[in-house]
């Protein structure tokens, strides 16, 4: 687990951020380590310029590249329902995109692998990584679609993008005892929960979301 170091980042004012974890609160979100972080955690960063002003509403929000980075809400439900149980100790996550989920998963969890296809996106994730000194995020350019499997197994998976269906690789790179959160479907998308127990895979569907496609191959 890291430590944000905030030192000489312009934060919005206390107000506005209380506001956005009353409206999670309010929606649901319930685990306060959760809460907590997301409550410190300067979304801002990890936007451009032009939109950091709309980082502390309830939105998902342009990064550029068709991608968007996830509403606070769905970040929040994705992370507590990740670590309800426990804490996963290794954890990989499908589409850093501009690495604001990977900079709260981060801080709840013990080392963070984290895949994504477009090289550009991943780059100023790294920056933004850096930036906070999160040191235990490990980062991979690739198809996140066929995990990461030297780094394997995981104790929790999580991705934002969306396949038809749950990439058997994935499944086979999940540990026992560990749990994988994403969205499934096309036109329409659920969020799934898929636990690995000594008998064998137990999925659950949560409920309807909508995220970007998760597309094969990477972009340079
Ligand atoms: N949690 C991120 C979400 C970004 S959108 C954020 O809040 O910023 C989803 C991301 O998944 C995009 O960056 C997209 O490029 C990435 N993605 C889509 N398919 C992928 C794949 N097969 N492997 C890795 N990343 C993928």
């Amino acid at each position: 687990m890291s430590r944000l170091d905030l030192k000489g980042i312009g934060m919005t004012s206390q107000r506005t951020r209380e506001r956005l974890i009353q409206r999670l609160v309010d929606q649901g979100i319930s685990d306060q380590r959760v809460l907590d972080v997301m409550a410190i955690t300067p979304r801002h960063l990890f936007l451009d310029e032009a939109m950091a002003h709309r980082a502390y509403e309830d939105v998902a929000l342009p990064i550029g590249f068709q991608q968007t980075l996830s509403q606070p809400y769905i970040v929040g439900r994705m992370t507590e329902l990740l670590l309800e149980g426990g804490t996963p100790e290794r954890v990989l996550e499908i589409g850093t995109g501009s690495g604001y989920q990977t900079a709260i998963l981060a801080q709840l969890v013990g080392e963070l692998y984290s895949v994504e296809r477009i090289k550009p996106l991943q780059q100023k994730a790294r920056q933004r990584m850096r930036q906070l000194k999160l040191r235990n995020v490990h980062m991979n350019h690739a198809d996140g679609g066929m995990g990461w499997a030297e780094r394997g197994p995981f104790d929790g998976i999580l991705a934002a993008a969306a396949p038809e269906r749950i990439p058997e690789e994935l499944l086979r790179q999940l540990a026992p005892g560990g749990r994988l959160v994403m969205p499934v479907g096309g036109a329409t998308q659920h969020l799934q929960i898929v636990d690995r127990t000594n008998e064998g895979f137990e999925t659950t569907i949560v409920e309807e979301v909508r995220f970007v496609p998760l597309r094969p191959g990477t972009v340079r």
